[in-house]
């Protein structure tokens, strides 16, 4: 087993890592840029190391973060999400560098990270994939014919999209037009990489993935599916896990062509199969994503399965410790991402000072966090500052569930998303367990609440400057 992780990550992404390198008696090193020098996961770390003045770049230095880990003798370097997390170079270098990657090979990650190669080779596995394009855009002429014969509504995409961005709806030659520029320009910005496709829009789609872990040894499992279908503009904000929408005969058969797909490039490590599935119960491939997942926690809650332990041990060379047959689930969970964010305002970042943080406990409550009472959230970053997971024995009894803990969440001094999941979390359409991605436009009513009182905000902020004063 590895003797020392560099932890190439920053917010509760680091601290979940660093967790499970603590229960492994791992030592971890954190790295962080200047402006996260009070971050919680620099102190939670056994070791934390500056990387450089810049907020964002200096967690994209994969130089810098290679030559880190070398000199602080670590022997395996753990990429979490977002940032470094889906960059074949990176993997690259860090192998190179005779330091382990916890992930898939950088071949396994270049062919899934572009859509148009994974599409390519999904076909070619027999995946059955959402109808569309599999060469690249080259005008938006030929967009406009392709999505004549294609038929409306159709969605065009970013090659390397991620993240929700990237992605428009089209419903008429105009908007193809519109929306090609615009579309090719928000690529650039985001990935560095303005490659276009299409395919056939999927109307009122649940999105449902599936989990899946494969050892350096050819054994390769699935742990279930989570749906992801309470999103906004095409991004997740709530996740559960098993999906109320299929039975077992479909779990099954996706289960499979999870696997399927993951064995057709290779797959070693934890990965994402996503598919989307329509009305008529069909599902389609929609992308996969190499490494470790936000929602991971709800398929730990139902499996009982720790993923990231499981990374840094098919990392290090061992064989998954089961087989299909021999993993199962029990009960229901669900993820809530508490964002510093103001959904009556369209999800607006709201970084800012932390007042007061209390996270809620008891039976069948996980919170991932990275916050703390007179926490400065930086604007630069990730609007997600915790996760809050919820299991019960029954869907039912996860909402209820779910309402008390929300209920005694109390986060002031940043708007959050918290009282959002409070409204969505009491409703009935909720507790039915039936959504598909356009649950909360159909639903703004949900989005008519008040937000917390400014004076007890103000008391509180009042509080903290004292107790800076004081020196406490
Ligand atoms: P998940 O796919 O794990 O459910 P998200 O899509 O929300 O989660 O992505 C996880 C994190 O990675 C977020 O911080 C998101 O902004 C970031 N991210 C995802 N894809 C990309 C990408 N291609 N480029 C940059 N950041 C990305
Ligand atoms: P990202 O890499 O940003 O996660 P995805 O390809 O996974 O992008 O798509 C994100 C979301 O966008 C999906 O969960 C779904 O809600 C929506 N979406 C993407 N493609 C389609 C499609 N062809 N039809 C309908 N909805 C889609
Ligand atoms: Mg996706």
């Amino acid at each position: 087993m590895f003797k020392r992780i560099l932890v190439a990550n920053r917010g509760e992404c680091a601290i979940r890592i660093i967790r499970a390198c603590s229960e492994l008696s791992i030592e971890s090193v954190a790295v962080y840029s200047e402006p996260d020098s009070h971050a919680l996961h620099v102190k939670k770390a056994d070791q934390a190391i500056l990387i450089g003045p810049d907020p964002v770049k200096s967690y994209l230095n994969i130089h810098r973060i290679v030559d880190i880990a070398a000199k602080a003798k670590c022997d395996a370097i753990h990429p979490g999400y977002g940032f470094l997390s889906e960059n074949p170079d990176f993997a690259e270098a860090v192998n190179k560098a005779g330091i382990t990657y916890v992930g898939p090979s950088p071949d396994a990650i270049a062919n899934m990270g572009s859509k148009t190669a994974a599409r390519t080779a999904m076909l070619a596995a027999g995946v059955p994939c959402i109808p569309g394009t599999e060469a690249s855009l080259t005008s938006s002429d030929e967009a406009v014919e392709i999505a004549n014969e294609m038929g409306y509504p159709i969605m065009l995409k970013a090659a390397a999209g991620g993240g929700g961005r990237g992605i428009r709806r089209c419903d008429s030659d105009e908007e193809v037009i519109e929306n090609y520029a615009v579309t090719q320009r928000e690529a650039m910005t985001a990935f560095g990489n303005d490659e276009l496709f299409m395919e056939k829009c999927i109307v009122e789609p649940r999105h449902i993935e599936f989990q899946v872990l494969a050892d350096s040894h050819g054994n390769c499992v699935h742990l279930f599916e989570r749906d992801c279908s309470i999103q906004r503009r095409n991004q997740k904000l709530i996740e559960i896990a098993p999906s109320n929408y299929i039975d077992n005969d479909l779990r099954e058969k996706m289960g499979a062509v999870a696997v399927q797909a993951s064995k057709a490039v290779n797959y070693v490590n934890a990965g994402t199969v996503e598919f989307l599935v329509d009305k008529n119960h069909d599902f389609f491939f929609m992308e996969m994503n190499t490494r470790l997942q936000v929602e991971h926690t709800i398929t730990e809650a139902i499996t009982g399965v720790d993923i990231v332990v499981q990374q840094i041990r098919i990392a290090a060379g061992e064989t998954l410790p089961f087989t299909q047959d021999e993993l199962s689930f029990k009960g229901h969970a669900v993820e809530f991402r508490i964002n510093a964010e103001d959904p009556q305002n369209g999800f607006f970042p709201t970084p800012g000072r932390i007042t007061r943080y209390h996270s809620p406990g008891g039976p069948g409550i996980r919170v991932d966090g990275c916050v703390y009472p007179g926490y400065q959230i930086p604007p630069h970053y990730d609007s997600m500052c915790a996760k809050l997971t919820v299991w019960g024995p029954s869907w039912e009894h996860t909402v209820t569930r779910a309402q008390r803990a929300l209920k005694e969440y109390d986060i002031r001094g940043v708007k959050t998303t918290l009282p959002y999941y409070r409204q969505i979390a009491a409703s009935e359409i909720f507790l039915d367990g039936q959504f598909d991605t356009g649950f909360m436009d159909r639903h703004p009513e949900l989005l008519d609440y008040k937000p917390f009182e400014a004076r007890e905000d103000i008391a509180a902020a009042v509080a903290v400057a004292i107790a800076a004063q004081a020196g406490l």
